[in-house]
């Protein structure tokens, strides 16, 4: 692909665009992106200087907010999401700040689902209410509940996220979507979960998509980073405006480490679902499990939601222990394969007890109500041969089981 149709990529497939899509070759016509790791732009004169600040002439200026790596990532992801605009963060939670600061003010109002990823909470709950913003919180599914919270005139965005962590409940994005046009606001939708090679939000109806990039869009955890994908108008101009003034920027190095993941990312996502997908069949059939969530389960109460929404069903499964906290600690530590981490969406498998750790700063309430019970265990299945990650999660059911 030579430079001049690098951004003629609209009759390309998504794996192609994956690949191909926003590298902008230097004249060392080198055959992978180039990282740019320089803070600033040099102008051939003054005139040229003026000209880019103005905004008269496109071209880079300073890397908070213009850079070839970081515009590479950006302009690759939203061809991969179907957006017009993209914009890279420092992290998943400067993309959600940099929405919410862009696009809200003082006195709007925000329906979310409950159960969204903790630190979003502790940033709506404790950080946008000082500045006036209110959030209300529904179940995920609860259609009817979406509708009865939206106050007309005041409620500018409805946020979720599906599958949801650690339940993977599946939100149906093109109803919702339907409400938040009735409702004259934005539906943002975080895809953290299944990116876009399992699920497109903006084709269903969302406004704006959501990344933290440190999960399924790096994949081998090595770095922090988000993005937020939608229109020139919200995304390239507010959004980026913000970004421009308050500065929560991708660096290039991490710009580039994620360009390349985009690059395996649709491989990565079927591998990770199709391992998944055996572990939570397995799971389903042991002693001392209560209940497994996975949305490829016929048992998962939005599986068919799940199969027409999203092209395969991820790699996150949690389930509830008979024993408790006590035990799914003592499941936790009998694995020796598993990594007990945080992160998820590594090609090493993760687990979690999502109680004490992600959730652990909501209150118990608020926790309950987002059905994360004590016993509860997550997992994100990685690449390993599935065969040992089945070893790993029979050693701790053996360490529960009398
Ligand atoms: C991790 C995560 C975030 C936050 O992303 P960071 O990159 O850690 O800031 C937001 N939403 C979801 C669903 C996540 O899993």
């Amino acid at each position: 692909m030579s430079e001049s149709d690098n951004n003629t990529t609209d009759s390309l497939r998504p794996d192609t665009l994956a690949v191909r899509a926003g590298q902008e070759r230097s004249e060392q016509m080198e055959h992978s992106e180039a990282l740019y790791p320089t803070s600033s732009f040099v102008f051939r004169n003054a005139a040229e200087a003026a000209a880019r600040f103005s905004g008269e002439t496109p071209g880079n200026i300073y890397s908070r907010f213009t850079n070839p790596t970081v515009r590479m990532f950006e302009r690759r992801l939203a061809a991969l999401e179907g957006g017009e605009a993209c914009v890279g963060t420092a992290s998943g939670m400067s993309a959600v700040l940099a929405t919410c600061m862009a696009l809200l003010g003082q006195g709007d109002h925000i329906v979310a689902a409950h159960g969204l990823f903790g630190t979003t909470t502790q940033l709506f709950d404790k950080h946008l209410s000082r500045f006036g913003i209110e959030v209300d919180y529904v179940h995920v599914t609860d259609l009817s509940a979406w509708q009865n919270a939206v106050q007309p005139g005041r409620t500018r965005m409805l946020f979720l996220e599906t599958p949801t962590n650690p339940l993977t409940e599946v939100a149906d994005i093109k109803a919702l979507a339907g409400l938040a046009r009735e409702s004259d606001a934005l539906l943002v939708v975080d895809n953290c979960f299944c990116t876009p090679a399992l699920q497109r939000p903006l084709d269903l109806g969302a406004d704006l998509v959501i990344h933290s990039a440190t999960k399924y869009l790096d994949g081998q955890g090595r770095c922090v980073g988000g993005a937020v994908v939608g229109s020139q108008a919200l995304v390239g101009e507010q959004i980026f405006g913000f970004l421009r003034s308050a500065g929560p920027s991708m660096s290039p190095f991490n710009a580039w480490v994620f360009l390349k993941g985009l690059e395996t990312l649709s491989l990565r996502m079927r591998a990770h679902s199709r391992a998944a997908m055996t572990l939570a069949e397995w799971l389903l059939g042991q002693p001392g499990i209560e209940r497994v969530h996975f949305p490829g389960l016929e048992s998962h109460p939005q599986h068919a939601l799940a199969a027409r929404q999203q092209s395969d069903f991820g790699g996150i499964v949690s389930f509830e222990l008979a024993g408790g906290q006590a035990a799914a600690w003592r499941f936790i530590d009998a694995l020796e394969l598993f990594s007990i981490t945080a992160n998820l969406g590594d090609t090493k498998s993760t687990v979690t007890h999502p109680a004490t750790t992600t959730h652990g700063r909501l209150s118990e309430e608020a926790r309950l109500e987002a059905g994360i019970v004590p016993g509860m265990v997550r997992i994100s299945a990685g690449l390993e041969d599935v065969r040992d990650l089945l070893d790993d999660l029979t050693r701790g059911l053996a360490a529960i089981t009398p």
